[in-house]
């Protein structure tokens, strides 16, 4: 069946008795080269000698899922409209190796589904992937909860994380310290992934269309905090400790982007403590927190913990 077909989505909705729906961002991939390109590319980062699985939020009418079932071992679906469930019973008749789960993602216990669907083929040396075209409204909520769901001290279990997002929210995931785009997001996942920008996708390949152009991009886990920071504590204790108080001083100083570190971290940091610490990295006193890499905001935590009085 020709999924990415427009005649073919209309015709499958219609027989369901389904629309599109706006509030679960559902806006079906119609040009069949990409979801073919975002499983080949989420596949090349698996190890091709290991029995490789991929968790997908949000199958829709199983474009990218079809695709996924080819290029992976087992694929586990989870999608939130219950009215696509006997849709895709039929558009995925074909792969055996595909499981669909009615569920909002965001309500998932993850750890656990990951180990019920999962864990069999992890215990044997297997690698697990996640890939998604998210809705737009939830994507940076599904992405902080596939890396705060797993501890710091750890690598996080997937060999790759491919999204399709909006074009502005790639450009914020991939945008270096400094520059317009960047953000706490940024921030955030570079305390554990780096940011591959795949490629660009326009409206016309949606129906319905979106009003915002696309992006596809890689998170690709990375061996976390202590990779990026040479002075982490070795401990996993201390580690899961001093991390997240690095994503604190990241969430407060890009909480309030206008203001300087000095005068965003003041609910929580005396002004004398961020005054020294800033010093003692050899930052300026007036610096502003977009200008801080996620390695700079480790240093400024390391330095704080030596003036001793970060709250
Ligand atoms: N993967 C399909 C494609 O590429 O054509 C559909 C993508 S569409 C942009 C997003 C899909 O995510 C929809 O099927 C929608 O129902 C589903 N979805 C939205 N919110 C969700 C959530 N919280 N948990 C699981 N699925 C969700």
């Amino acid at each position: 069946m020709e999924l990415t077909n427009p005649a073919v989505v209309r015709a499958l909705l219609e027989k369901y008795g389904l629309q599109p729906k706006k509030g679960f961002g559902q806006n079906f991939l119609v040009n069949p080269s990409i979801p073919a390109h975002i499983a080949a590319y989420s596949r090349s980062h698996a190890p091709a000698d290991r029995p490789a699985g991929v968790l997908e939020i949000g199958p829709g009418i199983g474009a990218l899922t079809a695709c996924l079932a080819e290029e992976y071992d087992r694929v586990a679906a989870v999608e939130i409209d219950r009215g696509l469930l006997p849709l895709l019973e039929e558009t995925l008749a074909d792969c055996g190796n595909a499981a669909v789960v009615n569920a909002d993602f965001m309500k998932l216990d993850l750890p656990s589904f990951l180990d019920e669907h999962f864990g069999d083929l992890l215990s044997e040396g297997g690698t697990l992937s996640v890939c998604a075209n998210l809705p737009y409204y939830i994507t940076s909520p599904v992405m902080m909860k596939l890396i705060e769901s797993f501890p710091f001290s750890r690598p996080l279990p997937f060999s790759s994380m491919v999204f399709m997002v909006q074009l502005e929210v790639a450009r914020r995931l991939a945008a270096q310290a400094g520059s317009a785009d960047y953000g706490a997001i940024t921030a955030s996942v570079a305390l554990r992934c780096t940011v591959e920008k795949f490629t660009d996708v326009s409206p016309g390949n949606f129906l319905p269309p979106p009003k915002v152009s696309s992006a596809v991009i890689g998170l690709i886990p990375h061996g976390g905090v202590r990779e990026i920071d040479p002075m982490a504590p070795s401990g996993d204790t201390e580690l899961e400790l001093f991390s997240a108080r690095v994503e604190e001083l990241i969430a407060l100083g890009f909480g309030q982007r206008r203001k300087t570190l000095l005068n965003a971290l003041q609910p929580k940091v005396p002004k004398d403590v961020t005054a020294a610490a800033l010093e003692a990295c050899g930052m300026r006193a007036d610096i502003r927190g977009e200008k801080l890499s996620a390695a700079d905001f480790c240093r400024l935590a390391h330095a704080m913990e030596k003036t001793g009085a970060e709250s």
